[in-house]
């Protein structure tokens, strides 16, 4: 099985939330009990139990409404920080799959809330997730289940719009490219987020902060985790 990617366009995406709930479903994961916020993000955030969350953003430019929405979930890095940290500090949970690339926590592993808290500092993404009750991490899986028996992520597999998109990792790349070609035309500042080092590749229009705070991590970022990563491990 080949090196895999996720392509997540969202120009295309219309937030109608089927990818975080069929992510839930697949996962067997609990609803999450959720309040007005005054926005239709909901809930707030990633948690142990929510893999995927589809961030809203509103606000005004140029005296006319904008509105973006962005898919969030692990970016099954090409060399993790929250591997290479979790390994320094021996905490066992986190593997990754070989011939995916599929970056892969165990949530039976129990983590101390500190170790933890180093792992998710070391994430450019903010991602990685802690249960009090259960000591263990948790976040996207890849469906690495579903994708060994040949079958799509179920976010993948439910996305109404085709803003999902998963495969092998030169024909995800490819297309990635493609699209930001075309998208590039009308909208001139059209970026791909991290493609070189990351699993889960978005496209956006627009400053990748007016979608979320971490959705992009610059190059800088991502170099100085990996340093610290270095540090902690040498
Ligand atoms: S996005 Fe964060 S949690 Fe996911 S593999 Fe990369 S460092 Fe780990
Ligand atoms: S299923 Fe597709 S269109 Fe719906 S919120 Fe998710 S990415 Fe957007």
């Amino acid at each position: 099985m080949a090196d895999k990617s996720f392509f997540i366009d969202t120009t295309r995406c219309t937030a109608c939330r089927g990818c975080q709930i069929a992510c839930k479903q697949w996962n067997m994961n609990p609803a999450t009990k959720t309040v007005q916020r005054g926005s239709h993000q909901n809930p707030e955030d990633l948690s142990y139990v929510t893999y995927k969350l589809v961030r809203f953003s509103e606000f005004e430019q140029d005296g006319k409404p904008v509105w973006y929405f962005f898919a969030d979930q692990c970016r099954h890095c090409t060399t993790p920080p929250c591997k290479i940290v979790a390994e320094s500090i021996n905490v066992k949970s986190i593997k990754q799959d070989e011939a995916t690339g599929a970056v892969l926590y165990d949530p039976k592993v129990k983590v101390k809330e500190k170790d933890y808290k180093e792992i998710r500092g070391s994430c450019p993404w903010d991602i990685p997730r802690w249960d009090e009750k259960t000591q263990g991490m948790a976040k996207c899986t890849m469906c690495i289940d579903r994708i060994k028996e040949g079958l799509l992520p179920a976010c993948v597999k439910t996305c109404p719009s085709g803003a999902m998109n998963f495969g092998d990792r030169e024909q995800i790349l490819a297309m990635a490219k493609e699209r930001l070609d075309e998208v590039k035309k009308k909208y001139p500042k059209a970026e791909l987020l991290n493609h070189d080092f990351v699993r889960t590749i978005f496209l956006v229009v627009d400053d990748p902060k007016k979608y979320h705070k971490f959705a992009a991590a610059n190059d800088d970022t991502f170099v100085a985790s990996l340093n610290r990563s270095s540090v902690l491990v040498g």
